[in-house]
């Protein structure tokens, strides 16, 4: 199982924290300061998972965003939308939601694909998503595998 870790990059305008494996009770974000940048640019491709105990050390987390600053998330699995619709404070105001991924499962030969979806702003509409797709694998129909109308609530907010 890949170990947990955040890697830390500034830009110019940009907080970049790019987060590695389970987020769990054991996992520590001490020592990452959120008040070096107004954007924090945060990408979880490589988040393996999350449980109750790293939801809490997340939300603790959270609360140290300067009220000035703007959080952006990309690469969010179904999991990370999940507690972004679910929990409250998950993540603060004013962040932003830029790419997720979105989920296709196929029955006639179990493949699995995911779709990163990508918003330029909020306020923009986000394109309905295709009910089907043709499975990359055996070029059948492959149909989304979540329920649209709850798993796209976030975009109310973020
Ligand atoms: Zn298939």
């Amino acid at each position: 199982m890949a170990m947990f870790k955040v890697s830390e990059k500034l830009f110019e305008k940009i907080h970049r924290l790019t987060i590695y494996g389970k987020i769990a009770e054991d996992v520590s974000f001490d020592g990452i300061d959120l008040t070096q940048r107004t954007i924090i640019h945060v990408d979880f491709k490589h988040v393996i998972g999350i449980n109750s105990g790293g939801i809490r050390e997340w939300i603790n987390f959270m609360k140290k965003v300067p009220r000035k600053s703007r959080v952006i998330c990309t690469n969010c699995s179904v999991e990370i939308i999940n507690q972004v619709n679910m929990i409250e404070g998950f993540l603060p105001l004013r962040s932003f939601i830029k790419t997720f991924f979105v989920p296709y499962f196929c029955e006639s030969c179990g493949n699995q694909t995911e779709f990163l979806i990508e918003r330029k702003r909020r306020v923009d509409p986000i394109p309905e998503l295709d009910e089907f797709i043709k499975c990359h694998k055996c070029g059948e129909e492959a149909e989304i595998d979540i329920l649209e109308s709850s798993f796209m609530a976030f975009k109310e907010k973020f």
